[in-house]
Parts: C-alpha cells; sequence; structure tokens
C-alpha cells in the first residue's frame, strides 16, 4: 500500500492561507452587515469569490503538499467543480451572516450546509486525483473530518456573525478568530487526507491528461495571496470611507439639528416658537380625534408689559419675558407645550382629561403671573389676559383655533384684563370686522379719505367766536362718514394714531393759515392729542414743524389733551407739556372732571385752560350735584388763572347758566355743529351779516 508524505513548508503555506481566507471572511461578514440594498449582494459576490478561491487554495495547496510514491496529476474538470463548491459554500456563509438575526436552529442548518460544502470541496478535489483503483476511505477518520468540517462551519458562522459589528478590538477578535478557524479547515483537511487508503499499485488516471503538480503550487499561491489580498484591502478602504462618510453625515444631522431647534423655537425664552407650534396644534388635534379627548388653545398677552418696557428698557423688558416664561413652564407638565409668538404674546396649548378644567388651569396663570416679578432688583407687577379656544368646538383649523383663542384674549383685555375669556362665536364677526376695519385704517391715510370737521368756539359774555376746534372724520368708502370713536382707538392700537395725528396737525394748521389771512389772526386752532401721542417722542418737532410750515404763531394753536392722559405718568407729561408751553403753543386740559386731578400737580401743569366735560353740562339743569361741580371747577380754574371752556352745550338754559358761573367760553350743538371748513366759514359769515344786520338797525 503506498504511503503519502508531506511537504512541511507548503503544509505550512496551505495553514496560512486557510487563516488568512479565515480573516478575508470575517472582514467581509462585516463589510457585508455595513453595506446597503445593491452593496451589499456586490459585496457577498465578490467575498464569495474571494472566501472560495481562498478556502479552495488551502487545500489544493495541501493536496500539492501531498506526495505518494507514485506520480501525480488533477483532472481539470474535477478540480474545477472543487473550486466552484468553496465559492458556493462561501457565499452561502457569508449570506447566513449578513442576516439582521442568526437564531440556533439556522445557525445548525447553516453549519450542515457550509460543513458539507467544504467536505465536498476536498472529497471532490481527492476525486481529481481520479485514482485506479479508487480510494477507500477509513470510515472513522471520514467521519472525524465531516464532524471536524461541520463544527468549525458552526464555530465560523457563529464568529463571523457576532464580530461584524465595528467594535473597538474587532480586528485583533477577528484574527484571533481567523487563526482558529484556519487551524480547524486545516483539521479537516489534513483528517480527511489520513482516511483515504491508497491500493497497492494504485496509479493516478489524471497524470497527462489533468494538471500536472510541478509549478503549480506556486501559481496557486500567488493567485489566491493576490484574490485575498484585493478581497482584503478593498474591504479595508471601503470601510475606512464608509465611516468617514458617515462621520460627516453624522455631523451634518447635529447641524441640521441645531437649525431646527434654531428655526422652531424663540431665542429670547428658548420656547417654541409659532411654526412649531402650529405642528404641536396639528398633532394635538389628530390625537384628540383618534382618542375623542380634547385640548384648550391658550393665547396669552401681558397686560402692562408695555409701559415697563418703555420705562426701564428693552433689556429688561427681555429680562421680563424670560421670567415670565419660566414661571409658565414651571407650571407645565411635558404633555402640553408653551410658545412664544410674539413680544409678549404666550399660547399654551393644554390636553384636557376634561373641557370643564380650562378655567381653573387658565385662572391658576392668571394668577400666577399677577404675583410681582423681580427683574434686575426692580419689583415690577404686571398682569395676564388670556383667551381661550376649545378644541373641538372653536375652530377646525390651527389657524383658526389661533385666531379665536386670540379674539377671545382681546374679549378678556377689553373686559378689564387680568382675567380669562372663552371664545365665542359672535366674538368673531366683530373682530372680523374690526380686522377689516384695521385694514382699511392703512389706506384711508394713503388714500386721503380723512378730513377734518370744525366746531366754533365763541366768547361766552360777547358771543364773537374765537376759534374752532378740529374734529377727524373719515370717509369710508364703504361705511360712509365715521365719527372718532369708530376708529380712534383702533389706531391707537396699531400705532397708526402717529402718522394720522401728524396728518391732523398739518391739516388744521393750514386751515388756521387760511382764516389767518382771511382776517382771523386772533382765532385759535384746538387740536385733539392722544395719549399716544403724547407719549411719542416726536410730538413737539411735528408741533413745532406744523407751524413752521403754516407760518403760524404758536399761540394759534391750542392742544387738548385729557385729564387722564395729563396725568398718567405726570412727570412724563409734564416734561412733554413744559416744552410745548415754552414753545408757546396754547395747552388745554380736555374732559375735565371725569380723571382724578390732584391740586397741587394741576397748580404745577403749564396749561392755560381747562374744557369741563360734556357729561356735568348735560345734567346741569336736573342735576344739583352737577351744577355744584361746574361752579367748583370755574372756581379753581380762576383760582389757578386759566380759561374754563363748557363744552356740549345744547340749550339756551345751560348756556345761560354757564356763562353767569363764569365760564369764559362756550362750544356745543346750541352754537355751531361741526363742519368741514367751506360750510363752517359760511355759518360764521351769516352770522357776522345778521350781527351787523343788527347793530345797523339799532343804529337806525
Ligand atoms: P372731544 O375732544 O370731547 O370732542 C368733542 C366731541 O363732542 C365731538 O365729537 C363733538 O362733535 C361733540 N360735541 C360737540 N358739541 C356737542 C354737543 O352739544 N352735544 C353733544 N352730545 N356732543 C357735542 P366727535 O367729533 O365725535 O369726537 C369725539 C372724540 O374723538 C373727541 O372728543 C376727541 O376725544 C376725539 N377726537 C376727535 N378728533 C380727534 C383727533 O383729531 N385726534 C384725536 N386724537 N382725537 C380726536
Ligand atoms: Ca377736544
Ligand atoms: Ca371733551
Amino acid at each position: 500500500m503506498p504511503i503519502g508524505s508531506y511537504t512541511p513548508s507548503l503544509v505550512l503555506i496551505s495553514i496560512l492561507v486557510a487563516m488568512l481566507a479565515s480573516y478575508t471572511a470575517l472582514d467581509l461578514a462585516g463589510r457585508i452587515a455595513t453595506a446597503k440594498g445593491q452593496g451589499a449582494y456586490l459585496w457577498i459576490g465578490g467575498g464569495a469569490l474571494a472566501m472560495g478561491i481562498g478556502i479552495w487554495s488551502m487545500h489544493f495547496i495541501g493536496m500539492l503538499a501531498f506526495h505518494l510514491p507514485i506520480e501525480l496529476g488533477f483532472d481539470l474538470p474535477i478540480t474545477l467543480l472543487s473550486l466552484l463548491i468553496a465559492i458556493l459554500a462561501s457565499g452561502f456563509a457569508l449570506w447566513l451572516v449578513s442576516q439582521p438575526q442568526l437564531p440556533m436552529l439556522q445557525l445548525g442548518f447553516g453549519a450542515l450546509i457550509m460543513g458539507a460544502g467544504i467536505s465536498g470541496m476536498h472529497y471532490c478535489g481527492m476525486a481529481a486525483l481520479r485514482m485506479q483503483p479508487a480510494i477507500e476511505y477509513d470510515p472513522i477518520r471520514l467521519a472525524l473530518s465531516l464532524l471536524i468540517a461541520f463544527s468549525a462551519s458552526a464555530a465560523a458562522l457563529w464568529v463571523a456573525f457576532r464580530l461584524r459589528q465595528q467594535t473597538p478590538y474587532v480586528r485583533l477578535f477577528r484574527a484571533g478568530a481567523a487563526v482558529f478557524m484556519g487551524m480547524a479547515i486545516a483539521g479537516m483537511h489534513y483528517t480527511g487526507m489520513s482516511a483515504a487508503v491508497f491500493a497497492d499499485g494504485s496509479f493516478c488516471g489524471a497524470v497527462g491528461t489533468g494538471l500536472a503538480v510541478d509549478g503549480l503550487d506556486k501559481l496557486v499561491l500567488v493567485t489566491s495571496l493576490a484574490v485575498l489580498s484585493i478581497a482584503l484591502l478593498t474591504s479595508i478602504l471601503d470601510a475606512r470611507l464608509e465611516s468617514r462618510t458617515a462621520e460627516l453625515s453624522n455631523s451634518l444631522s447635529v447641524a441640521n439639528r441645531e437649525l431646527t431647534q434654531l428655526a422652531l423655537h424663540d431665542t429670547l425664552t428658548g420656547l417654541p416658537n409659532r411654526m412649531l407650534l402650529a405642528d404641536r396644534i396639528e398633532q394635538a388635534m389628530r390625537n384628540a380625534q383618534e382618542h375623542h379627548g380634547c385640548f384648550a388653545l391658550m393665547f396669552l398677552d401681558l397686560d402692562g408689559f408695555k409701559p415697563v418696557n418703555d420705562a426701564f428698557g428693552h433689556h429688561m423688558g427681555d429680562q421680563l419675558l424670560r421670567e415670565v416664561a419660566l414661571r409658565l413652564r414651571e407650571d407645565m407638565n411635558g404633555l402640553n407645550t408653551l410658545a412664544r409668538i410674539g413680544g409678549d404674546e404666550f399660547v399654551l396649548l393644554v390636553e384636557l382629561a376634561e373641557r370643564d378644567d380650562a378655567p381653573g388651569f387658565a385662572a391658576r396663570q392668571v394668577t400666577l403671573l399677577s404675583q410681582p416679578f423681580i427683574v434686575a432688583q426692580n419689583s415690577v407687577q404686571i398682569s395676564a389676559s388670556i383667551g381661550i379656544a376649545l378644541y373641538p368646538g372653536n375652530g377646525e383649523t390651527q389657524h383658526e383655533l389661533l385666531m379665536n383663542a386670540d379674539v377671545a384674549m382681546y374679549h378678556a383685555k377689553a373686559a378689564g384684563k387680568n382675567g380669562y375669556s372663552f371664545f365665542d362665536a359672535s366674538m368673531n364677526t366683530n373682530a372680523r370686522n374690526l380686522l377689516q376695519l384695521q385694514q382699511d385704517l392703512r389706506n384711508g391715510l394713503k388714500e386721503q379719505q380723512f378730513c377734518l370737521y370744525y366746531q366754533p368756539k365763541f366768547d361766552a359774555i360777547t358771543g364773537q367766536p374765537i376759534g374752532a376746534e378740529a374734529l377727524l372724520r373719515w370717509h369710508h368708502p364703504q361705511h360712509g362718514l365715521l365719527l372718532p370713536d369708530r376708529f380712534i382707538g383702533l389706531a391707537e392700537k396699531t400705532g397708526l394714531i402717529i402718522p394720522i395725528g401728524d396728518w391732523v396737525l398739518n391739516e388744521a394748521c393750514r386751515q388756521m393759515r387760511v382764516w389767518f389771512e382771511l382776517g382771523y389772526s386772533h382765532w385759535r386752532m384746538a387740536v385733539n392729542l392722544s395719549a399716544l401721542q403724547f407719549g411719542h417722542d416726536g410730538l413737539v418737532g411735528s408741533v413745532a414743524s406744523a407751524l413752521a410750515m403754516h407760518q403760524l404763531p404758536a399761540n394759534s394753536l391750542t392742544l387738548e389733551i385729557t385729564e387722564t392722559t395729563a396725568m398718567n405718568d405726570a412727570d412724563a407729561s409734564m416734561t412733554v407739556l413744559r416744552q410745548l408751553a415754552d414753545m408757546g403753543v396754547d395747552l388745554s386740559i380736555d374732559d375735565f372732571g371725569t380723571g382724578y386731578s390732584s391740586l397741587m400737580y394741576l397748580k404745577r401743569l403749564p396749561a392755560n385752560e381747562i374744557k369741563i366735560d360734556r357729561g356735568f353740562v348735560r345734567d346741569l339743569e336736573h342735576d344739583s350735584d352737577d351744577a355744584a361741580i361746574v361752579s367748583a371747577i370755574v372756581a379753581l380754574g380762576q383760582a389757578l388763572g386759566l380759561r374754563i371752556v363748557a363744552e356740549g352745550v345744547e340749550t339756551d338754559k345751560q348756556q345761560s347758566f354757564l356763562t353767569e358761573l363764569g365760564c369764559d367760553s362756550l362750544q356745543g350743538f346750541l352754537l355751531g355743529h361741526p363742519l368741514p371748513a367751506e360750510k363752517f366759514m359760511a355759518d360764521i359769515s351769516a352770522a357776522e351779516g345778521k350781527a351787523r344786520a343788527q347793530t345797523d338797525a339799532s343804529k337806525v
């Protein structure tokens, strides 16, 4: 019986090739696990080729290391078949370990197939010798080799599966596992070889027709090493590229997150902004629909924030807003959203277990914000008005809900602030009309729809006209002629009162100049100022330029401010009034008696005139209290050296009574209605004509 022998160097090389093939296989398994889509299949295909060639060449070099006393050769087709089996088995193994899970059953089944593949390759490779008579196999060793093939496959699959993640020492682990696996594969091969029994007188049927052994070892070695190294290098380089890409995409997503945070949050308070709020409302609406739940949208606007901001500066204002946000946030749970959507406007989105929970929640926020804030060592007192829209019920879209909550908030403001109001459908028509009017107001100024009416003032004793009060009118394209009550409040709220007020000043001065030139240079033109204009920095400049533009002496102009305006923030008013008085402008305290003037303050005011409120005049004849008040005001005014004007004179009785009491001048429907300039002049001329006729008649 011919006994085989081995070339030790080739045996060693075959074992090393087995290890390298194992390492490549493990690396590729890791690569496949992170590759996506088409890439994964490419890697499995290429990997199967490299790994199959690796394992096969281990086997083939092992075969070449084997010598019999007879000449050996290899049948080419059978040899190629063994290579194909190795590639297919490798492909299957790589595919298996690239699956997301590898349960025991699958592992066992896989090991069976792979083991069969490796054994198949081996014994097929042996068959390529085409020994005559055929090789016999020692059954025990054969079984052992199959067992090794199976267990080595199982171990290899398990290790490859476990080591596919990129962990810090993964390469080291893979190298260790590759050494073990290489030895196991070689062990299988050499056990299988040792099972072969060659009969006496055997000869190799492949000699001559098949591959000759000489030089084949180097060719196979070089080829397989090349294939394995290329596969390994490609895999490593590609993994590096991928991790670089992953790093880049990671930093990109961090940047993205930051941008999103910026885009969706208010920078001052860090609270969600209008955009994020809209999203949350949509979400809450979907939630409520699915679970038949409900929520409240609360529009919260601070009362008295603007004065704080004006008095203490923006820096303090910002700090106050942050404190407000903090206080509100502390009271919120994670389910609810608190957003800031404008200067001092916040919105709370509150999930409700019961609709009836809303008032309690809103009341708590109102109380919470009515406690003083400490900002930069100052105690600041503000309050909040809240408008509440409920879902379902008060709107179908987030926009509608928000609008309705806003409308309800205005209602809460109008109802005295520091409180809350629930939305009601009737509010909406009012609000819509108001909104439209606001829009129209803007156009009104542009399109010169405003005009002034003039109401004459008369000397109480002589009955001579002494000037007029300019009263604003708006020719609204749809609503016709509108009185100031309809739009002054709105103009103040929107700030439009500033340009409108400037226009009034200018127009009144222009008209006064016309009268001045007609010979009424002793007249005074009275112009009403709103509190907002009075608090505006540009007022003194506007007055000065209107006077200069129409070349009027300052005392042709009387500025009327209401008592409440003058008394509000007395010190600031005093400064502005002083400046106006220093210019020589005449000042009148309008609606006198309705505010709470302190005598001391009144004494210091540089006013020239007080105008008794219409309310007292109206009830003069019936209400003895009013008569007493009017005579007290007259006495007070005289004591302080102020002119006394009575407005709203409608009856002869009122006229004579007020004259008797000592009023200096009178104004009212009895004496003249507010009229456009031409009609006003026509009336004056007619009255003068009549007076002249009377004097002429009396002369005759
Ligand atoms: P006011 O300053 O008290 O103006 C007098 C108001 O009383 C005018 O109403 C006038 O038409 C009305 N009136 C005059 N005589 C009588 C009378 O005998 N009986 C009655 N019942 N009313 C009389 P109007 O024009 O509707 O103005 C209302 C208010 O609007 C003014 O009250 C004033 O506060 C404000 N206003 C008018 N024009 C302007 C303006 O140009 N700028 C500002 N800021 N406010 C203005
Ligand atoms: Ca007035
Ligand atoms: Ca008045």
